[in-house]
């Protein structure tokens, strides 16, 4: 293994995120965040970020300034088959040679096709045009093969720009040909740790120890509703074996997932597998979620193991007709209430034969609130197998804070916690632990 000051040491990198949409007022480059993150591994610092258009000459000037100063360009996006994707031309241009027709990645794209059962439109064949001299990355994941060009200044790597086979060539040979440029001592491990529904600040009062010991510098602590993330990075595994171990004392039952080297699990994942660890189902039956609690749930791939199903009971009617919640109970008690919410699961429970179920009844705003309750106001409902302590099943209620938006991912996010922490005979959550943002208590939609 050479020496990191080797001529072949990555030591900085630079990205080009390429596409006229990039610049207008509804997309965002996100691929620069995934390859930050393979760079981070690497120890490879990543020194400049750079949004272009779709347009040779502007590319061009980008990969002038950026290649002076890094010794790794990539450039994502701008591969496609049609005219307007000018990064192969624009990168032939500034290192001066020619594109040449490969035949074989021109098969390799006839043959995805033929796999479909359909001829390649002959656009496509723009796609086999290569860098002269560049290595092709071949992309199991769509028409546009990666390339990957040295040259006297620096190394440049083309992406195509849809995110997934970004990720998919992020972790194909790329991942060796970074291994042989890069010093085991540079790399770093990471520690990724992940809690529910207790907001940003409880989380950063529990992690004081890990500041002492490990410095600011190597956490970082991030949040989205219902969710904070702990991230450490180290240089030795071990240390974060041992930083895992203090941590989870730390922070405690509201932890659920945690990993070393890789994305934690999403607390989906982690109520899917303690199900399927236990051969149970769930079924769920959603109101001012809309479905979006199945959505989360089917997202991952085997959940059909446990998961059976459920209702979108957005109107009084359904929820009566589907789920038999009474009618002298809406009437009552009204539709976002805690006996509606338990008659909800028990409903779900029940109609759909599983051993769990959860339910959502809220007010999601912005209309429809009121001084009793106000946008925000979320009942869960969880009913669970006979002999449990869920047979009858319970309500719990939170207020949550932010737009329409985060208020249905924040009640999702609650509604799986309420799961885990029953499958995991923990308490529930009480209240003052709970709020997921520093608009507290009161933050209101
Ligand atoms: P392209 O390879 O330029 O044709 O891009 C294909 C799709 O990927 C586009 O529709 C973009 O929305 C998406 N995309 C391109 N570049 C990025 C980027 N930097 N971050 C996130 N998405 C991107
Ligand atoms: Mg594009």
């Amino acid at each position: 293994m050479h020496d990191s000051s080797d001529n072949g040491g990555l030591r900085s990198a630079a990205v080009i995120a390429v596409g006229s949409e990039l610049l207008g007022v509804d997309r965002l480059d996100t691929n620069s965040l995934r390859i930050a993150a393979v760079l981070a591994e690497f120890g490879i610092e990543l020194r400049l970020k750079l949004v272009v258009g779709d347009t040779t000459d502007d590319l061009v000037a980008a990969l002038d300034s950026a290649g002076q100063r890094v010794d790794l360009v990539f450039v994502t996006g701008g591969l496609g088959p049609t005219r307007d994707d000018r990064t192969r031309e624009a990168v032939a241009r500034w290192s001066g040679r020619e594109l040449v027709l490969d035949p074989e990645v021109l098969s390799w794209i006839e043959e995805m096709y033929s796999r479909r059962g359909r001829r390649m439109p002959e656009p496509n064949r723009r796609q086999a045009e290569v860098i002269e001299g560049a290595r092709v990355l071949f992309n199991e994941r769509g028409t546009a093969p990666g390339l990957l060009l040295t040259t006297d200044g620096p190394a440049v790597i083309l992406l195509p720009g849809v995110p997934t086979e970004v990720d998919g060539l992020l972790a194909g040979e790329l991942r060796d040909w970074f291994v042989e440029r890069t010093h085991p001592d540079r790399r770093w491990s990471t520690l990724e740790m992940k809690t529910a529904c207790v907001p940003e600040s409880r989380i950063e009062e529990l992690l004081d120890p890990a500041y002492e010991r490990w410095g600011a510098d190597a956490i970082a602590v991030l949040a989205r509703p219902g969710e904070v993330m702990v991230r450490l990075r180290h240089r030795d595994p071990e240390e974060l074996s041992r930083a895992r171990t203090l941590l989870t004392e730390h922070l405690g039952d509201v932890l659920f997932s945690w990993s070393i080297s890789g994305p934690a699990p999403t607390l989906e994942e982690t109520v899917l597998a303690r199900l399927d660890e236990v051969g149970q189902t769930l079924a769920v039956a959603e109101s001012c979620t809309g479905g979006g609690l199945g959505a989360r749930l089917t997202e991952v791939p085997g959940s059909s193991r446990s998961f059976l199903g459920g209702v979108i009971s957005y109107s009084n009617e359904l929820k009566q007709e589907l789920l038999g919640v009474e009618t002298t109970t809406l009437e009552e008690a009204g539709a976002v209430s805690a006996e509606v919410a338990a008659q909800m699961a028990g409903g779900a429970r029940d109609r759909c034969g599983s051993n769990w179920a959860l339910s959502i009844t809220g007010i999601a705003g912005p209309g429809g609130g009121r001084p009793d309750k106000p946008v925000g106001t979320v009942w869960f409902g969880l009913a669970g197998p006979d002999g449990s302590r869920f047979q009858v099943p319970v309500s719990e209620h939170g207020l949550f804070p932010g737009d329409r938006t985060r208020v249905r991912q924040q009640a999702t996010q609650y509604a799986l916690d309420m799961l885990r922490r029953a499958l995991s005979g923990l308490e529930p959550l009480r209240w003052d632990q709970i709020l997921a943002s520093p608009g507290g208590k009161d933050g209101r939609g």
